[in-house]
C-alpha cells in the first residue's frame, strides 16, 4: 500500500492517526493516509500564523511571490501526469478528465503569479488639507482551506492561487475521500521554494480536523468549498474566531433547451452537464427544461448518447464515465433514484447498479413532467437527469428559478434577444449560453442563495484575500490644537 504524508511547517510527517483510502473503482484499500486531529491542526495553523508575521515569507516581496507561484505552476505542469493518475486513483475520476484539468490548474497558478505584484494600494482625495490618507492592502491572515473530494487539485487552486498572490498563508484540508494528489501536491510546493509554514497541507475527517481547523483561533478567513449542510456547520465554527468566509457550495441547476436550438450540440452539453465527472460536479446541470415540441426528439437523442457511454477503469483513456468517489455516494444516489421513481419518476434510461465491483452507477435519465419528485429539489452529485418541459418561455424560467441553489444555469437557444432575457432573469452565478461546463482562471465563479457566497477565480478572488489598512500621516508642523475636538 502506498502511504501519504501530511505537510506541516515545511516538513512531511505522519498524522496523529491514519486511515485506508479505498480505490473507487475496486472497493479496495490502496493507500494509507495520515489523518490530522486537533493537535496537528493547532501545528499546522500555529506553523501558518509564525511564517505570516515573523518569518521569511514577511519579507518576501510581492515580485518574489509571484515567481514562487510561477515555479509552482511550471511544477505541476510538469508533473501532471502523474497528479492526474493519483486523482484518478484515489477518486474514480476518469483520467480524460484529470489529465486535461490538472494541465489546466497549472494555468490557474500561472494567472495568479501574473496578480502578486498587481495588487494596489490607493492614495484617497481626503476632505482635510494638513491630512495623507492611504490605503495599504494587506494579506487578510491565515486561511482555513477546506475542500470536498471531487477536483481537489482545481479546488485548491482556486484558492491557494489567490491567497499566495495576496501573501496569505494557509492550511489546506483535503478530504478524507482520495487526499492522495493534494498531499502530493504539498511535494511541489516544498519543490517550489516556499518558506515553511506558508503552504500547510492536511488530511481528516470533517468532525474532527475540518472542525478543529475552521474554529481555531488563528484563523482570518475560512474557504470553503462542500455542500450546504457542512457549510452550516462550518459558519457555526466561525462563530468561535469570527473569521470571514467564502463558501462554494452545491447546485441543482437548469438547463433549458428551446425548440430553435442546435439540438445535437444541446445534446452533447448535457451529456457534459451531467455525466462527465459521473454527475460529481456542482455546477452539473442535473435539471433538463426542454421546450414540448422538441421534448420527445431530444429526450431520445439523449437516451441514445448516454446509453453509448463507455462505463469503465478510470485509468482508462477510452473510459467516459467512471464510478462514484465512494460507496456511500453510490448508495446515496441508489436511494434518491429509487425515492423518485416511488414517486412517479419515469426511468428513461439507466437506473441500476451495474454488477461489477467499485462504486459504478449508469448514466440515468427521469422523466419527472407532472410530479413532485425529489429528484428535482435534492443534489445527486451522481449522473442522474431529472426532465421537465415547458411552453412559454416564462414558464421555462419559474421552473429554472424553482430552486433554493443558484450556481449555474445553461440556455441553449439561437434567439438572440431571448438568450439576453434568460441571462438576466435566471439566478445564478454563473449562466452559460449555447455551452456549459466552461471554465476559466480569468472568470469569476460562485453561486447564489444555497449555492454560496463569494467568487472564486479574477482578480477580485486575489483582493478578497487582503484587508484594507488606512494610514493618516499629519502634514502640518503646527501643534495639535485642541484635543477635545474629534477632527
Ligand atoms: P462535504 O460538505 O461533505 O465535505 C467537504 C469538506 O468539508 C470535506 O473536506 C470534509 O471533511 C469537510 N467537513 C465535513 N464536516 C466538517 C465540519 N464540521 N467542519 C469543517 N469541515 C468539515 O462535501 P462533499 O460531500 O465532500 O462534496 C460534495 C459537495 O461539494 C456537493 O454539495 C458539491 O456541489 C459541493 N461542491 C461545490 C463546488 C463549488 O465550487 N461550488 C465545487 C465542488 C463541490
Amino acid at each position: 500500500m502506498r502511504r501519504f504524508q501530511c505537510y506541516i511547517d515545511g516538513k512531511f510527517s505522519d498524522g496523529e492517526a491514519c486511515f485506508e483510502s479505498i480505490d473507487p473503482a475496486s472497493g479496495r484499500a490502496w493507500a494509507e493516509m495520515p489523518e490530522a486531529r486537533e493537535a496537528d491542526v493547532d501545528r499546522a495553523v500555529k506553523a501558518a500564523h509564525e511564517a505570516l508575521y515573523n518569518g521569511p515569507w514577511a519579507r518576501t516581496t510581492a515580485t518574489q511571490r509571484g515567481k514562487l507561484l510561477y515555479r509552482l505552476a511550471d511544477l505541476v505542469a510538469a508533473h501532471a501526469g502523474k497528479l492526474a493518475e493519483l486523482e484518478t486513483r484515489d477518486t474514480g475520476k476518469i483520467i480524460r478528465e484529470t489529465s486535461a484539468q490538472i494541465a489546466y490548474v497549472a494555468d490557474y497558478y500561472r494567472y495568479y503569479a501574473g496578480i502578486a505584484d498587481k495588487i494596489e494600494g490607493s492614495y484617497l482625495p481626503i476632505d482635510k488639507l494638513d491630512m495623507d490618507v492611504w490605503l495599504r492592502r494587506e494579506p487578510i491572515g491565515v486561511i482555513a482551506m477546506v475542500v470536498p473530494w471531487n477536483s481537489q487539485l482545481f479546488l485548491s487552486a482556486v484558492k491557494i492561487g489567490p491567497a499566495l498572490a495576496a501573501g496569505c498563508t494557509m492550511v489546506v484540508k483535503a478530504s478524507e475521500d482520495g487526499p492522495a494528489p493534494l498531499l502530493e501536491l504539498a511535494r511541489l510546493v516544498d519543490e517550489a521554494g516556499f518558506p515553511p509554514g506558508v503552504v500547510n497541507v492536511i488530511t481528516g475527517f470533517g468532525p474532527s480536523c475540518g472542525a478543529a481547523l475552521s474554529r481555531h483561533p488563528k484563523i482570518a478567513h475560512i474557504a470553503f468549498t462542500g455542500g450546504p449542510e457542512t457549510a452550516r456547520q462550518v459558519v457555526r465554527n466561525s462563530a468561535e474566531n469570527l473569521a470571514s468566509i467564502s463558501l462554494e457550495l452545491g447546485g441543482k441547476s437548469p438547463f433549458i433547451v428551446f425548440a430553435d436550438a442546435d439540438l445535437e450540440s444541446a445534446a452533447n452539453a448535457q451529456v457534459a452537464g451531467i455525466f462527465a465527472a459521473t454527475g460529481q460536479s456542482c455546477v452539473a446541470g442535473s435539471r433538463l427544461i426542454v421546450e414540448e415540441a422538441i421534448k420527445d426528439r431530444f429526450v431520445a437523442l439523449l437516451k441514445q448518447k448516454a446509453e453509448k457511454i463507455r462505463i469503465g477503469s478510470p485509468l482508462d483513456v477510452a473510459t467516459e464515465v467512471g464510478p462514484l468517489a465512494t460507496r456511500r455516494q453510490r448508495d446515496r444516489v441508489e436511494a434518491l433514484v429509487a425515492s423518485s421513481i416511488e414517486a412517479g419518476a419515469r426511468l428513461i434510461a439507466g437506473g441500476a447498479s451495474p454488477d461489477r465491483d467499485g462504486f459504478y452507477y449508469p448514466p440515468t435519465i427521469l422523466d419527472c413532467d407532472g410530479i413532485a419528485s425529489p429528484s428535482l429539489d435534492n443534489e445527486f452529485f451522481g449522473p442522474v437527469l431529472s426532465v421537465l418541459s415547458f411552453k412559454t418561455e416564462e414558464e421555462a424560467l419559474t421552473l429554472a428559478n424553482d430552486t433554493g441553489y443558484g450556481l449555474a444555469a445553461g440556455v441553449f437557444t439561437q434567439n438572440l434577444t431571448r438568450a439576453h432575457r434568460l441571462m438576466k432573469g435566471i439566478r445564478a452565478g454563473i449562466v452559460w449560453v449555447n455551452t456549459y461546463r466552461a471554465v476559466s482562471p480569468i472568470a469569476p465563479f460562485g453561486g447564489f442563495g444555497l449555492s454560496g457566497q463569494g467568487r472564486e477565480g479574477g482578480m477580485a478572488a486575489a483582493l478578497d484575500y487582503t484587508k484594507t489598512k488606512t494610514i493618516w500621516l499629519r502634514t502640518s508642523d503646527d501643534p495639535i490644537p485642541d484635543p477635545f475636538v474629534m477632527r
